[in-house]
């Protein structure tokens, strides 16, 4: 490729959409780009890796092609070499799954409570945030507890490494390169310097663990002395969290779920699926576990049910704003464990049915249950071990179709099903193919 078609497909580039950090801040816009001017190849000082080092002046380019100074690029990109440990972290999944109730009772611990009620009451920002934001107090005080144990521990690594060492590895090049970016744009608006970036191996940043574009996009300064310091300052990283979850939707007001109690011979197999009132699930005899009436702002929104450890164990109706705390972290177990925090913190007791023992499942046995529910016909996602909710999904189908109790949950005893069916599947046919484990 000539130079010239090098330089208008790299300046399209910039105009993509989806490259929103920092469009529309004051005085963090990125030096405009100049392309009369060629981008000069600047080779960095050698890593010792030549494919870090072919990637790493790769994007140096590029940096220099969208008008970022070179003495800023050369400051903070000359000597950046791959972190190891990041690449172990971000291998994939565990061999041992670790069971949703013991993660929940890990997090929703009596000490964590205790420092969230003092918390409650001994943070002056809360109420002002809770009124400019619209967001609950103790739902902010959960997402720190859970992200930093309340601003304690926010991670070491310096988080430029890790995002070269993110965007090098390739698996999810394009994301790293544009958080190495919006880092690149926060030391230049002079908000925060090099040593101030650090975070978590995954790169997030500061008291309630921020990306680089979220910091961008949403922190705020909550204390008003005129730097958004989400790293030093309690008060911004609260008041940057309400924020974050106003601009996710939060609706004042709404819980983010209810324990529910359901009848004897319920029908699970709607569980994750249609989303309906809580006066519309009321007909199907579920109610509130703590027995309580629904509140007017709960009982006309569409909730969805949720038993993540199946037909044993608690069931939940999630409400739209538990998928807001999911556009926090994605995970389900963190959503509840952050809604579960907020509700103790708030004064609410223990849920009503407790969690039924779990027993970890090998990734081995994830795969292999996947590949079952895929070989019968009931799953199409990937075969990573994940089981998600398009597993979990499959599950129910599989199990609805199979007479058994169609829960969606992945027990051992399923797993010895789903295993039994996938061996009796293959006389007729070819050995299935063997499982590829996930490369690191
Ligand atoms: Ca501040």
């Amino acid at each position: 490729m000539d130079r010239r078609a090098f330089l208008v497909l790299t300046l399209a580039g910039c105009a993509d959409p989806s490259n929103r950090v920092a469009v529309g801040l004051p005085g963090i816009a990125p030096p405009a780009p100049t392309p009369q001017q060629p981008a000069p190849v600047q080779p960095l000082p050698a890593s010792g890796d030549a494919t870090f080092d072919a990637w790493l002046n790769g994007f140096y380019q590029k940096m220099v092609t969208e008008g970022f100074p070179s003495t800023l690029l050369d400051r903070e990109l000359a000597g950046l070499t791959p972190e190891a440990s990041i690449l172990v972290s971000d291998k994939g999944q565990p061999e041992l799954s670790k069971p949703f109730s013991k993660y929940i009772i890990d997090t929703v611990s009596d000490a964590r409570i205790a420092i969230g009620r003092q918390m409650h009451v001994s943070q002056p920002i809360l109420p002002v945030i809770e009124s400019q934001y619209g967001v609950p107090r103790d739902l902010v005080l959960a997402v720190w507890a859970m992200e930093s144990a309340f601003g304690k521990v926010q991670g070491d690594h310096d988080v430029l490494r890790a995002f070269a060492t993110l965007a090098w590895q390739g698996r999810r090049r394009a994301w790293a390169e544009d958080e190495l970016r919006a880092c690149l744009r926060i030391i230049s608006s002079g908000e925060a310097p090099r040593e101030r970036l650090k975070g978590s191996w995954a790169g997030a940043m500061g008291q309630t663990q921020f990306l680089p574009s979220v910091y961008l996009s949403t922190a705020v300064d909550g204390d008003h002395d005129g730097k958004r310091d989400i790293w030093g300052s309690s008060d911004d990283a609260l008041a940057s969290t309400a924020n974050y979850m106003l601009k996710a939707g939060w609706a004042p007001g709404q819980s983010w779920a209810r324990e529910v109690t359901l009848p004897a011979s319920f029908d699970y197999s709607v569980a994750e699926g249609p989303k309906n009132t809580p006066i519309e699930w009321a007909t199907m005899g579920v109610t509130r576990a703590d027995g309580l009436p629904w509140s007017g702002a709960d009982a006309a929104v569409g909730a969805t049910l949720f038993l993540p450890t199946g037909a044993r164990g608690p069931a939940f109706l999630l409400f739209p704003n538990h998928f807001v705390i999911r556009k926090y972290n994605n995970a389900a177990t963190y959503a509840l464990a952050v809604g579960l925090l907020a509700d103790r913190f708030g004064g609410e007791g223990p849920l009503i049915k407790a969690w039924p023992p779990e027993t970890g499942l090998l990734l081995a046995d994830r795969l292999a249950s996947q590949r079952a529910l895929q070989a019968a016909g009931f799953y199409k996602g990937d075969i990573d071990g994940a089981f998600g909710t398009g597993g979990r999904a499959a599950l129910r189908l599989w199990q609805k179709a199979r007479g058994y109790t169609p829960d969606g949950y992945l027990s051992p005893e399923m797993v010895v099903a789903l295993k039994a069916e996938l061996a009796a599947g293959i006389p007729d046919g070819p050995a299935p193919a063997p499982v590829t484990p996930p490369q690191p």
